[in-house]
Parts: structure tokens; sequence; C-alpha cells
């Protein structure tokens, strides 16, 4: 058994308010979890972005999360649950005037490789292949290679 408080975990806020993770505190081993609280405007991700073999899973549990996917958008909570399967575009996004409390769950653990729906400039490519580190976010085009740093 392990037991976590989000109180005392780390503060991570490059892309939301308040984005803390629970996976390595929890020692989980074939998913991930990552609390939010989203200010009014914030966004889970910073782009709209899928993973190709990982499903995610938001519980909304304060506030009203607005996830645009390329066909529709949808409100999400509170108290509701989205799940988008791997390969499946979506930006969960703060378009309210209050703040968004969540819960992402994903699994398996590791996100496969992760697309932001961003055109190519050079080819116009429909997508840039995403990669995190800690100076920040790369997106390589799969066609031409066209690098672009975030
Ligand atoms: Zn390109």
């Amino acid at each position: 058994m392990e037991k976590v408080s989000i109180d005392e975990l780390d503060n991570d806020p490059r892309v939301a308010d308040v984005q803390k993770h629970a996976t390595e505190p929890l020692g989980l081993s074939d998913m991930a979890l990552n609390y939010y609280e989203l200010a009014p405007g914030e966004s889970f991700s910073g782009g709209m972005h899928t993973h190709m073999d990982q499903e995610e899973v938001f519980y909304v549990m304060d506030g009203t999360a607005t996830f645009q996917t390329p066909d529709e958008d949808y409100e999400v909570g509170p108290d509701e649950v989205v799940r988008f399967g791997p390969g499946e575009y979506q930006e969960g996004r703060n378009e309210s005037d209050d703040r968004v409390r969540a819960l992402a769950l994903g699994a398996p653990k590791g996100m496969g490789e992760t697309r932001a729906k961003f055109p190519c400039a050079e080819c116009g490519a429909d997508y840039h292949v995403t990669e995190v580190d800690e100076s920040g976010v790369t997106l390589t085009c799969p066609d031409c290679g066209n690098v672009v740093e975030m």
C-alpha cells in the first residue's frame, strides 16, 4: 500500500497553475496519475495532441473543462469523467471564470509517440512528433524533419 497527500506533492506549474505528478510518489507501475488545477484560460496540455499508445481519462472534480477535438467541443464536469483512446486528438481547457480541479489518468504509464496537431509550415504535414524534456517542447515534422522548439 502506498499513500500520498496531494497537498504535499511538489508543484510543476509549467502548463497549468497547479500540476502535481503522483505517478512516481505512488510507485505506479502501469499507469500515470496527475492532479491539476487550471486557472481560467489555462490548458491541461498547452496544445491539441494525442498519445499513440496510451488512453487518457480526466475526472473533473470541480468546475467545468472544455475538451476540444478536431470535430467538436465537449464540456465536462463537475463530477464527470471523459476518456480519450490512443490516437484521438484532444486539448482540455478551462474556458470558464472559475477554477477547474481534475485528475488525469493515463495507461499504460508510457505515452508512446505523442503527436501535436500543429501543421508543418515547411511541407504542410498534418502533425509534429512531440518530445518534452526539462528545456521545453520540441516538435519534429515526420515528413520533412522540420524542427520547432517551443
Ligand atoms: Zn514538414
